[in-house]
Protein backbone atom coordinates (compact mmCIF):
# COMPACT_ATOMS: atom_id res chain seq x y z
CA UNK A 1 0.00 0.00 0.00
CA UNK A 2 1.17 3.25 -0.89
CA UNK A 3 1.38 6.30 0.86
CA UNK A 4 -0.11 9.52 0.01
CA UNK A 5 3.00 11.02 -1.20
CA UNK A 6 3.89 8.59 -3.46
CA UNK A 7 0.39 7.65 -4.81
CA UNK A 8 0.44 11.29 -5.89
CA UNK A 9 3.52 10.92 -7.72
CA UNK A 10 3.25 8.33 -9.67
CA UNK A 11 -0.29 9.24 -10.11
CA UNK A 12 1.41 12.76 -11.43
CA UNK A 13 3.87 10.11 -13.76
CA UNK A 14 1.45 8.57 -15.41
CA UNK A 15 -0.65 11.76 -16.20
CA UNK A 16 2.38 13.08 -17.57
CA UNK A 17 2.75 9.86 -19.63
CA UNK A 18 -0.91 10.27 -20.65
CA UNK A 19 -0.22 14.04 -22.36
CA UNK A 20 3.22 13.04 -23.75
CA UNK A 21 1.00 9.53 -25.81
CA UNK A 22 -1.93 11.77 -26.60
CA UNK A 23 0.50 14.81 -28.23
CA UNK A 24 2.25 12.31 -30.44
CA UNK A 25 -1.00 10.75 -30.85
CA UNK A 26 -1.85 14.28 -32.02
CA UNK A 27 1.36 15.03 -34.16
CA UNK A 28 1.01 11.91 -36.47
CA UNK A 29 -1.84 13.01 -38.23
CA UNK A 30 -0.89 16.20 -38.64
CA UNK A 31 2.41 15.38 -40.30
CA UNK A 32 0.89 13.43 -42.51
CA UNK A 33 -1.63 16.45 -43.33
CA UNK A 34 1.35 18.44 -43.67
CA UNK A 35 2.83 16.00 -46.28
CA UNK A 36 -0.31 15.54 -48.17
CA UNK A 37 -0.26 19.59 -48.30
CA UNK A 38 2.87 19.55 -49.58
CA UNK A 39 2.69 17.18 -52.34
CA UNK A 40 -0.54 19.53 -53.37
CA UNK A 41 0.87 22.20 -53.72
CA UNK A 42 3.85 20.61 -55.44
CA UNK A 43 0.67 19.24 -58.46
CA UNK A 44 -0.51 22.79 -58.60
CA UNK A 45 2.97 24.08 -59.45
CA UNK A 46 4.64 21.26 -62.05
CA UNK A 47 0.31 21.89 -63.29
CA UNK A 48 1.55 25.38 -64.04
CA UNK A 49 4.91 25.24 -65.30
CA UNK A 50 3.38 22.60 -67.84
CA UNK A 51 0.42 25.24 -68.60
CA UNK A 52 3.18 28.24 -69.19
CA UNK A 53 5.42 25.71 -71.43
CA UNK A 54 2.81 24.58 -73.27
CA UNK A 55 1.46 28.55 -74.04
CA UNK A 56 5.08 29.35 -75.16
CA UNK A 57 5.21 26.49 -77.15
CA UNK A 58 1.87 27.73 -79.02
CA UNK A 59 3.27 31.23 -79.06
CA UNK A 60 6.56 29.88 -80.60
CA UNK A 61 5.11 27.63 -83.22
CA UNK A 62 2.78 30.14 -84.39
CA UNK A 63 5.37 33.13 -84.73
CA UNK A 64 7.08 30.34 -86.87
CA UNK A 65 3.79 29.71 -89.51
CA UNK A 66 3.72 33.74 -89.38
CA UNK A 67 7.60 33.56 -90.74
CA UNK A 68 7.21 30.91 -93.08
CA UNK A 69 3.95 32.42 -94.63
CA UNK A 70 5.59 36.12 -95.07
CA UNK A 71 8.49 34.05 -96.37
CA UNK A 72 6.05 32.86 -99.05
CA UNK A 73 4.85 36.30 -99.63
CA UNK A 74 8.15 37.57 -100.17
CA UNK A 75 8.78 34.68 -102.68
CA UNK A 76 5.81 35.51 -104.59
CA UNK A 77 7.04 39.43 -105.27
CA UNK A 78 9.85 38.50 -105.86
CA UNK A 79 8.25 37.11 -108.59
CA UNK A 80 6.29 39.56 -109.84
CA UNK A 81 9.04 42.19 -109.82
CA UNK A 82 10.11 40.70 -113.51
CA UNK A 83 6.59 40.83 -114.83
CA UNK A 84 6.21 44.39 -113.63
CA UNK A 85 4.80 46.32 -115.92
CA UNK A 86 5.79 50.36 -114.85
CA UNK A 87 8.84 51.69 -112.90
CA UNK A 88 6.32 52.64 -110.45
CA UNK A 89 5.09 49.25 -109.96
CA UNK A 90 8.25 47.89 -109.81
CA UNK A 91 9.31 50.31 -106.85
CA UNK A 92 6.14 49.52 -104.89
CA UNK A 93 7.14 45.86 -104.72
CA UNK A 94 10.45 46.64 -103.78
CA UNK A 95 9.17 48.28 -101.09
CA UNK A 96 6.66 45.96 -99.96
CA UNK A 97 9.56 43.14 -99.85
CA UNK A 98 12.32 44.96 -97.70
CA UNK A 99 9.49 46.20 -95.34
CA UNK A 100 8.70 42.24 -95.13
CA UNK A 101 11.87 41.46 -94.87
CA UNK A 102 12.27 43.40 -92.58
CA UNK A 103 9.41 42.32 -90.06
CA UNK A 104 11.02 38.95 -90.47
CA UNK A 105 14.11 39.10 -89.32
CA UNK A 106 12.22 41.26 -86.06
CA UNK A 107 10.45 37.82 -85.72
CA UNK A 108 13.36 35.72 -86.06
CA UNK A 109 14.78 37.24 -83.51
CA UNK A 110 11.95 37.14 -81.19
CA UNK A 111 11.61 33.31 -82.40
CA UNK A 112 15.23 33.00 -81.15
CA UNK A 113 13.97 34.58 -78.02
CA UNK A 114 10.86 32.36 -77.39
CA UNK A 115 13.29 28.82 -78.10
CA UNK A 116 15.41 29.79 -75.60
CA UNK A 117 12.62 30.81 -72.93
CA UNK A 118 10.82 27.71 -73.80
CA UNK A 119 14.09 25.76 -73.01
CA UNK A 120 14.03 27.46 -70.10
CA UNK A 121 10.28 26.61 -69.25
CA UNK A 122 10.99 23.21 -69.91
CA UNK A 123 13.74 22.78 -67.36
CA UNK A 124 11.26 24.43 -64.82
CA UNK A 125 8.71 21.52 -65.73
CA UNK A 126 11.57 18.80 -65.35
CA UNK A 127 12.63 20.43 -61.93
CA UNK A 128 8.44 20.60 -61.18
CA UNK A 129 8.32 16.96 -61.91
CA UNK A 130 11.28 16.02 -59.61
CA UNK A 131 10.27 17.92 -56.79
CA UNK A 132 6.98 16.16 -57.06
CA UNK A 133 8.27 12.88 -57.38
CA UNK A 134 10.31 13.34 -54.16
CA UNK A 135 7.21 14.72 -52.04
CA UNK A 136 5.23 12.06 -52.56
CA UNK A 137 7.93 9.43 -51.56
CA UNK A 138 9.06 11.13 -48.40
CA UNK A 139 4.73 12.05 -48.11
CA UNK A 140 4.80 7.82 -48.42
CA UNK A 141 7.10 7.55 -46.05
CA UNK A 142 5.57 10.17 -43.06
CA UNK A 143 2.64 8.16 -43.45
CA UNK A 144 4.03 4.57 -43.23
CA UNK A 145 6.15 5.78 -40.27
CA UNK A 146 3.12 7.60 -38.93
CA UNK A 147 0.51 4.58 -39.53
CA UNK A 148 2.66 1.90 -37.50
CA UNK A 149 3.73 4.71 -35.25
CA UNK A 150 -0.11 5.31 -33.94
CA UNK A 151 -0.98 1.60 -33.91
CA UNK A 152 1.90 1.02 -31.02
CA UNK A 153 1.05 4.89 -29.29
CA UNK A 154 -2.65 3.28 -29.57
CA UNK A 155 -1.85 0.23 -27.56
CA UNK A 156 0.59 2.22 -25.18
CA UNK A 157 -2.36 4.85 -24.15
CA UNK A 158 -4.73 1.49 -23.81
CA UNK A 159 -1.56 -0.15 -21.15
CA UNK A 160 -1.40 3.77 -20.08
CA UNK A 161 -5.11 4.22 -18.82
CA UNK A 162 -5.30 1.09 -17.68
CA UNK A 163 -2.37 1.65 -15.05
CA UNK A 164 -3.94 4.87 -14.29
CA UNK A 165 -7.06 3.40 -13.20
CA UNK A 166 -5.15 1.00 -11.00
CA UNK A 167 -3.08 3.67 -9.67
CA UNK A 168 -6.81 6.01 -9.07
CA UNK A 169 -7.74 2.72 -6.66
CA UNK A 170 -4.56 3.29 -4.58
CA UNK A 171 -5.64 6.69 -3.63
CA UNK A 172 -6.32 6.97 0.10
CA UNK A 173 -9.96 7.35 -0.13
CA UNK A 174 -10.28 11.16 1.49
CA UNK A 175 -8.29 11.85 -1.65
CA UNK A 176 -10.04 10.21 -4.45
CA UNK A 177 -12.83 12.66 -4.43
CA UNK A 178 -11.17 15.79 -4.67
CA UNK A 179 -8.42 14.48 -6.96
CA UNK A 180 -11.37 13.12 -9.59
CA UNK A 181 -12.87 16.53 -9.69
CA UNK A 182 -9.39 18.61 -10.79
CA UNK A 183 -8.06 15.11 -12.94
CA UNK A 184 -11.19 15.26 -15.10
CA UNK A 185 -10.84 18.92 -16.52
CA UNK A 186 -7.23 19.07 -16.19
CA UNK A 187 -5.43 15.94 -16.75
CA UNK A 188 -1.66 16.42 -16.04
CA UNK A 189 -2.18 19.80 -14.68
CA UNK A 190 -4.54 18.37 -11.56
CA UNK A 191 -1.28 17.55 -9.71
CA UNK A 192 2.04 19.25 -8.63
CA UNK A 193 4.91 18.58 -6.88
CA UNK A 194 6.32 20.95 -3.96
CA UNK A 195 9.55 22.25 -4.81
CA UNK A 196 10.94 23.70 -1.78
CA UNK A 197 8.28 25.81 -0.40
CA UNK A 198 6.24 26.71 -3.71
CA UNK A 199 3.77 24.85 -6.02
CA UNK A 200 5.84 23.14 -8.92
CA UNK A 201 2.64 24.01 -11.30
CA UNK A 202 2.53 28.03 -10.37
CA UNK A 203 5.69 28.90 -8.44
CA UNK A 204 3.02 30.20 -5.71
CA UNK A 205 4.73 30.36 -2.09
CA UNK A 206 2.75 27.90 0.21
CA UNK A 207 1.64 29.14 3.52
CA UNK A 208 3.26 27.13 6.68
CA UNK A 209 0.01 26.07 7.50
CA UNK A 210 -0.51 24.07 3.78
CA UNK A 211 3.19 22.84 4.36
CA UNK A 212 2.19 21.13 8.25
CA UNK A 213 -1.32 19.90 6.18
CA UNK A 214 1.13 18.13 3.48
CA UNK A 215 3.61 16.48 6.14
CA UNK A 216 -0.03 15.02 7.58
CA UNK A 217 -0.55 13.58 4.72
CA UNK A 218 -4.07 15.80 4.03
CA UNK A 219 -5.30 16.63 0.90
CA UNK A 220 -4.00 20.21 -0.09
CA UNK A 221 -4.17 22.13 -3.16
CA UNK A 222 -2.82 25.20 -4.86
CA UNK A 223 -4.20 28.47 -3.61
CA UNK A 224 -3.07 29.40 -6.84
CA UNK A 225 -3.59 27.39 -9.90
CA UNK A 226 -5.69 24.66 -8.09
CA UNK A 227 -3.57 21.94 -8.20
CA UNK A 228 -3.02 18.77 -5.51
CA UNK A 229 -0.11 19.04 -4.29
CA UNK A 230 2.22 16.49 -3.10
CA UNK A 231 5.68 16.34 -1.42
CA UNK A 232 8.93 15.02 -3.63
CA UNK A 233 10.49 11.50 -2.44
CA UNK A 234 11.66 11.20 1.11
CA UNK A 235 9.76 14.54 2.66
CA UNK A 236 6.39 13.33 3.46
CA UNK A 237 5.46 11.09 6.08
CA UNK A 238 6.50 7.14 5.67
CA UNK A 239 8.43 8.05 2.63
ZN1 LIG B 1 0.03 26.25 -8.06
Amino acid sequence: MSTTGSALRELHRIHKQLTDLRSRLDRGPKQVAASEGAVRRMELDAEQAKEAHKKARIASDEKQLQLKSREARIEDLKSKLNQASSNKEFQTLKDQIAADQQANSVLEDEILESLERIDILAAKVKKAEADLANAKTEGGKVKTRVDSEQAGLESELARVLSELKDAEGNLPSDYKQDYARVARVRGEEALAEVEGEVCGGCYQMLTPNMMNELYLAKPVFCKSCGALLYLAEGRGVGD
